[in-house]
């Protein structure tokens, strides 16, 4: 395409649903942490497909895993076994000291495969009554944009005018060990948490909350689903951000970098007691587990396995933490987040998030807005200490402006 930025931008205007307010950047190449534009422009991306891209643009290994795979088979439906699901399975149950797996594409997919297994777990296993289960979640919680995860959003523009609502959900305030306890009964079959709230402005709850809820569920009875979507796969200096906190959850819902930025591969993983609930017939997904997905996934396992991503993070996060603490005290409100991954308070007086994510674009640092006034940080694990710190100068410097 020889069309401008401006004139791309127009026509997907034009002939897309505005359910996105995209930064007018138009992108055409990307590598490791660096993205070019239709112009030739390179811009430091700071926010990595929110976690999708944590091995960075082309990581050279996925490439390659992809490559290899397309010169064999790329689907098959899970109608036939093929040679790549077996150990995608093993290596993906076993990353997370787990025995089964159930794959699907996007993690919205696979959060809706993690509440229909622990519904199903309830009635099956634990003997709740019939329609009855109940799933606890927290408020500000981000687990995807299908109809029933919307039904338990409290972010009125993700749910308005999207009902009728899925029931079966109560919400609870994150981080309120006593109100999650207040709001276990008999018929509760799992409580749904991210370890840290993403979408919500990376927010870490307070320390031994996840063991409190480790210890609450397992005295009760109810399965407790880490959603590790975006806070998995290395991203806060750890495989698992529950891992951090000493705490193993009866099951991981995976998606976004599993798929090495190449393509989506989303995953339930859990105990046999619970993932042994589903019979044939009874769940699936055209392309969940496909070879394609598979083989890059199982890339995304062996380079997780080296350990050598997630120590990258905890090194690079600790620095970018040091630094986001010398921010001007004026411009910054507040600033949360683990590994290398930052949720940064502005102050309204200093423009919204938006307009900081545009003057950092201008400067050529992709980053993203949420809610408001918060700028998020999520760069990929890949990216070099120098290309991080010229990226913080950029932040510094318009925040001064
Ligand atoms: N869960 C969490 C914690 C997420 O951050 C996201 C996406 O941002 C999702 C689920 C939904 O994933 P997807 O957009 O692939 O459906």
């Amino acid at each position: 395409s020889t069309a401008t930025s401006a004139q791309s931008i127009a026509t997907a205007e034009a002939h897309s649903a505005h359910n996105y307010h995209p930064l007018p950047i138009v992108v055409a190449t990307a590598d490791g942490a660096w993205v070019t534009d239709v112009e030739g422009r390179r811009h430091l991306d700071m926010l990595a497909g929110y976690s999708a891209l944590n091995f960075g643009h082309r990581n050279p290994r996925l490439i390659e895993a992809a490559k290899a795979q397309l010169d064999r088979v790329t689907l098959t439906s899970r109608a036939f076994h093929h040679d790549r699901f077996a150990d995608f399975a093993s290596e993906l149950a076993d990353l997370c000291g787990m025995e089964m797996v159930l794959p699907m594409n996007t993690g919205a997919e696979a959060v809706e495969t993690a509440v229909k297994t622990a519904r199903k777990w309830g009635y099956r296993v634990k003997g709740v009554p019939a329609g009855q289960a109940k799933i606890i979640v927290a408020d500000n919680n981000f687990h995807g944009r299908t109809t029933t995860i919307v039904s338990f959003s409290t972010d009125e523009e993700a749910r308005a005018d999207h009902g009728p609502y899925t029931p079966g959900f109560e919400t609870v305030p994150y981080g309120d060990l006593a109100a999650l306890e207040a709001a276990l009964d008999a018929h509760t079959v799992a409580v749904l948490l991210e370890p840290i709230q993403g979408e919500a402005g990376v927010l870490v709850p307070p320390p031994g909350y996840l063991a409190g809820v480790r210890e609450l569920t397992r005295e009760r009875g109810v399965l407790f689903i880490a959603d590790e979507i975006q806070s998995g796969l290395g991203r806060t200096g750890a495989t698992f951000a529950c891992e951090q906190e000493g705490v193993a959850p009866d099951m991981y819902v995976l998606g976004k970098a599993l798929g090495g930025g190449v393509v989506p591969v989303s995953a339930v993983v859990s105990s046999r007691e619970v993932l042994g609930v589903h019979r044939p017939g009874e769940h699936g997904s055209t392309f969940g587990g496909n070879p394609l997905a598979c083989a890059v996934a199982l890339e995304v396992l062996e380079m997780l396995r080296g350990g050598e991503y997630q120590r990258r993070a905890a090194e690079l996060g600790e620095h970018l933490h040091r630094e986001l603490a010398l921010l001007p005290g004026a411009a910054v409100r507040e600033v949360r987040g683990r590994g290398l991954w930052a949720g940064v308070g502005i102050d309204p007086s200093h423009g919204t998030g938006r307009e900081i994510s545009e003057k950092l674009l201008a400067r050529g640092v992709l980053v993203k807005d949420t809610h408001g006034s918060t700028i998020r940080l999520a760069p990929p694990l890949v990216i070099t200490k120098e290309d991080l710190d010229w990226g913080l100068q950029q932040l510094r410097a318009v925040l001064e402006s």
